[in-house]
């Protein structure tokens, strides 16, 4: 996606370790223009799906999936982070985060994803994968369907999209990082 790109290149910012902050625009500071036209770019790409929800995991997820929930009128469901004490029928998985280096429980009530459900996931990054692998979890423990996985950047260099796609899954990436190397941002065409 044109637009996403352009502003990567223009507000990205590298740091070591294959690192992209994009804080000016969706990881503190938040564009909301960008965010709608993101949307649509996703409803667009998942037309031809049928979904009757939209998954995603806190924090940075939050923004780009209820803007989709609302195009789409559909309800937007978060994954947290942390379990909460008074939530029962908990689903639970293992995540595991470069950006941070630990590991951490990412957790969904049953009622909010049940058998039946076909969900599209949404969320802010794909690197290694390992949060999408954690939702593919929560999915199949749910026995909800996944009916597809949109990233606003994927990091190809660390090779989670083509794990997914390898599976099967319907991916879709607004802009795609070649590589971060020397500190260079190299889009994908
Ligand atoms: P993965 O689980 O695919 O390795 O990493 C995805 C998660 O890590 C995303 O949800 C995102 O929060 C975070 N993440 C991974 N790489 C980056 C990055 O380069 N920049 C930022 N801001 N977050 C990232």
């Amino acid at each position: 996606m044109q637009q996403l790109k352009e502003r990567i290149l223009r507000d990205g910012k590298c740091f070591e370790g294959g690192i992209l902050k994009v804080d000016n625009f969706i990881n503190h500071q938040m564009d909301p223009i960008l965010m709608k036209s993101m949307a649509v770019e996703f409803v667009r790409r998942f037309a031809s799906l049928d979904i009757n929800k939209i998954l995603t995991i806190e924090a940075s997820g939050i923004a780009p999936a209820i803007m989709v929930g609302y195009l789409l009128e559909l309800p937007v469901v978060f994954a947290k982070k942390k379990k909460p004490s008074t939530m029962e029928n908990m689903l639970v998985t293992k995540v595991f985060s470069f950006t941070k280096n630990n590991t951490y429980d990412v957790c969904v009530c049953k009622d909010y994803l049940q058998p039946g459900d076909k969900v599209l996931f949404i969320d802010d990054f794909l690197a290694n994968g390992n949060a999408a692998k954690g939702v593919m979890d929560l999915v199949r423990q749910s026995g909800a369907e996944l009916a597809g996985m949109g990233f606003l950047i994927e990091k190809a260099f660390q090779h989670g999209g083509d794990y997914l796609r390898a599976q099967g899954i319907h991916v879709e990436s607004l802009a795609v990082i070649e590589s971060l190397e020397g500190c260079r941002i190299t889009l994908k065409e």
